[in-house]
């Protein structure tokens, strides 16, 4: 079932509220502000193993704790900032998650400095297939594995396949020209 119908059969009108707003505002459409795509990332990575619904609740905790993932100030982050984020009950408390967020924003600092944002070293490399990209991103990013990588594209409009073509929303991002659509 796709996560447009999914969200539709959802009992709880709290849960359908909460995937419902990122539905409908956020899924699919462009970002293109290097830290809100740094985010995006991040909560994807957060992810694995867990539902996007624990993401999607832990969201705002998130941007707390990881300085509303402004990347300079994740880039040096310190020991004690590590410490703080697996003290932290409000995020996901894995070592692994915490430092790769770290590590991807130190990257991320090299690709502005070489293409100008993050979002311009995206657009430099496409069009790729979804394999080519996530061979790009392991050698590129930590804990960036093909499901991490496919969501995040597909989140973002880099790759197609986050909406079914029978939802008003993906009529809607038609008109935003997405970059998966871009020759
Ligand atoms: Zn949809």
């Amino acid at each position: 079932m796709s996560y447009c119908v999914a969200i539709e059969t959802m009992l709880s009108e709290e849960k359908k509220a909460l995937h419902k707003n990122y539905h409908d505002k956020y899924y699919g459409f462009a970002i293109h502000d290097d830290n809100e795509l740094f985010c995006r990332l991040v909560l994807e990575i957060n992810q694995a193993g867990l539902s996007w619904e624990t993401i999607l609740k832990k969201e705002a905790s998130f941007r707390k704790a990881y300085s509303n993932f402004d990347i300079k100030k994740v880039a040096n982050y310190t020991e004690k900032d590590s410490e703080r984020l697996l003290a932290d009950a409000g995020i996901i408390r894995n070592r692994l998650k915490v430092n790769a967020a770290i590590e991807n924003a130190k990257t991320i600092l090299t690709l502005q400095a070489e293409f100008g944002s993050f979002e311009k070293w995206l657009e430099h490399h496409r069009p790729k297939t979804k394999e080519e990209w996530v061979k790009l991103f392991k050698k590129t990013f930590r804990f960036t594995g093909g499901e991490i990588v496919n969501e995040f594209l597909m989140s973002i409009g880099y790759l197609p396949g986050a909406h079914s073509e029978n939802c008003p929303v993906y009529k809607q991002i038609l008109r935003e020209k997405p970059m998966w659509m871009k020759k």
